[in-house]
Formats: C-alpha cells, structure tokens, sequence
C-alpha cells in the first residue's frame, strides 16, 4: 500500500478548493440562476460549464472502463501532466524520473515547476530497464514518468516490467497511454484495483481525432481524482469542448474505422521505407507513427520540407541519431511520402 499523504506537498494536502456558486445548491431541482453573476441572456454559452463534466464522464466511464469517479478530464493531457507536478511536487526539493527518449511535456512541466527531472536511457533496443530507473530513484522522487507506447520510439514499453516499477516503488507512476489505441495491448487503466499509485493518462488528440478541442484524460483512484480536482481551475474544460467530446463519443464506429484505415496504412507504409535504400532501420511500433533511422536525417528532412512534406526531425533527441518520426497519414499522403523519398538522390 502507498502512503498518500506524504506523496502529496503539505499546502495541497490542506487545500480548501474554490467552491463555484453552482456547488452550493447541488442535487436539488432549479430552474432560476440568480447565483453566479451571468448575463441571462445568451443562452448556452452564457452559463458557466459544469466543473466536474459529469455527463461527458458518464459516456466516458462505458467506452474507458472506469467508473466516473476515477476520472478526471483536463485542457489536454498537458493539464494532466502540470497537475501531477503541482500536486506531488515540492520545488526545488523533490525529482522525478522519466524513460529517455520520451514526450518533452514531462520534463519542460518539470522545469516550470522548478523539479528536478531525472531522465533514464531506455535500453538501445528501446525496451524499458525498470531497475535502472528504480536506481535513480531515491527518498524525494516522487513520480516516475513513463510512455506506453512511448513518443517518439513508437513501441509499447513491457506490461512485466512496467509492473516491477508499480510495485517497487512506493511513489506514483504515471502511465502515459496517449497512443494506446493503435496497439491490441491491455490497457493500464483496467487496473486501478491493484495499483493505487497508478496514474493514466488517455487524449481526445490522437485516434479520437479532436486536437483541437483541447481534451485529456487522466485515470486513476478515487482519493487522486479528488487531489486533481481540488486543484484545477474550476471550469477547466469549456462548455464547447464538452459538447463536442459528447459528439465524438456518439459517433465511436467512425473511429473504429479511423482505427482500421490507419492500421492497415501503417503495414504498408513501414516494409516500404524500410527497404528504401536510404533508410538503414524502421523500429516495431504499436503507435500511429514510426521511427525511421535514415542514412542522413537532416538533409532528408530539409528535402521533404522542400516539397511540402513534413516529417519530425528527432535525429538530435537520445539514442535517436538520424532517425525521423513520421506520423502515419491518408493513402494519399502516405504515398506522396514515399514517392518524394523514392526519389531522394
Ligand atoms: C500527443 C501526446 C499527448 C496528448 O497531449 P494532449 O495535451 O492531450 O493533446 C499526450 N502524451 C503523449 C506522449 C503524446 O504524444
């Protein structure tokens, strides 16, 4: 079992959270709003949104698994992610560790939280090392960050030893599962009963296809929920933002047929630049994108900006040298990739 209390700072701990006027009355029948200052006229978009987004959790907690009380939705998962910090970590005196290579947001929060940011390699093959991450650990980590499967190396990281690091180590572990969609692997969040420190984080923004909405997911306890939403800004997902998240959730057969065409796209698009001459290895991955280690990164990626294509250059990023992530796309612009890079010389 963790211990909560002395993961979470002191000043959080003791929180008493703004209360919004519509808190107060909450549960009993009204129809005449004279409580929180908003114009009458105007309607919706004059009221204030619900700060707990009860119904969008209620649609969510059938299509996620997890019962509402075990959700809490953000301005993207980088809401999340902030969170997470300002909840368990004191500046300037507590770390965290991270895989490496990973998503930049844990260790730019980091630093705007003044933590320190203790990142790990994965192994070459990008498999993840759980001692070598319990070993950085020591009495002031509290967070140990993880990416399943992780941007931008593209593979799943292995439920065995992501399980080692849950239960040897007495902190929270977020799991961040934004690609998890795109793999057949069981997801983290099915198991909350039998790891209270876990923390998971799901997006709008990638296979649900609503970037621009602004919608993450964390899933964790009861008791954790409650921490983030003592925290958050009270009315932290817009009213348009919930109404619209309630339209992608009506329309779930769309994305299974999202699911399918990009699935299908990505067993053709990695055989055929793996066997491009100037590609030396395309690396497995359970992601809607790829990781491409090319014979000169940097001058294939300037020559596809040239013709219009952009691909993301992480030939600078650990154990990343010459390698490029491409993001699956439509055939078509899958096949305009490949014909540009066909005629690389
Ligand atoms: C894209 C991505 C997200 C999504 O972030 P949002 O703020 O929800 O758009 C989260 N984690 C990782 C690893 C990602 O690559």
């Amino acid at each position: 079992m963790i211990e909560l209390e002395s993961l979470v700072r002191r000043n959080i701990w003791k929180l008493t959270p703004y209360s919004c006027a519509r808190d107060e009355f909450k549960g009993r029948a009204a129809s005449v709003f004279l409580d929180a200052n908003e114009n009458p006229y105007g309607s919706p978009l004059n009221r204030y949104p619900d700060p707990l987004q009860e119904q969008l959790k209620a649609k969510l907690a059938l299509v996620k698994g997890v019962a509402p009380s075990r959700i809490f939705l953000g301005n993207g998962s980088d809401e999340a992610i902030d969170l997470v910090f300002r909840i368990f970590c004191e500046p300037r005196q507590d770390n965290v560790v991270a895989i490496a290579p990973t998503y930049g947001m844990y260790g730019v929060c980091a630093d705007i939280n003044d933590v320190e940011y203790r990142p790990v390699a994965l192994r070459q093959d990008f498999t993840l090392d759980a001692d070598a991450l319990l070993a950085a650990t020591d009495d002031h980590t509290k967070v140990i960050w993880l990416c399943s499967p992780n941007n931008p190396t593209g593979n799943a990281l292995e439920r065995h030893a992501i399980e080692h690091i849950l239960t040897a180590f007495s902190g929270i572990v977020v799991v961040d599962e934004a690609y998890a969609d795109f793999s057949n692997l069981r997801p983290f969040r099915l198991d909350l009963d039998r790891f209270p420190n876990l923390i998971v984080l799901n997006t709008f923004s990638k296979l649900w296809a609503s970037a621009a909405i602004r919608l993450g997911m964390a899933f964790a306890s009861e008791v954790i929920i409650g921490l983030f939403n003592k925290v958050k800004y009270p009315y932290n997902v817009n009213l348009l933002t919930q109404q619209q998240a309630l339209k992608v959730l009506d329309d779930l057969q769309h994305v299974e047929l999202w699911r399918a065409t990009l699935l299908n796209e990505r067993a053709h698009l990695l055989p055929s630049v793996a066997e491009l001459p100037i590609c030396k290895a395309v690396y497995p991955t359970d992601a809607n994108f790829f990781l491409a280690r090319m014979t000169d990164a940097d001058r294939i990626y300037n020559y596809l900006v040239d013709r219009g294509i952009i691909v993301r250059n992480r030939s600078r990023v650990q154990l990343c040298g010459n390698c490029l992530r491409i993001t699956i796309g439509t055939p078509d612009e899958n096949n305009a990739l490949l014909g540009a890079l066909r005629q690389y010389r």
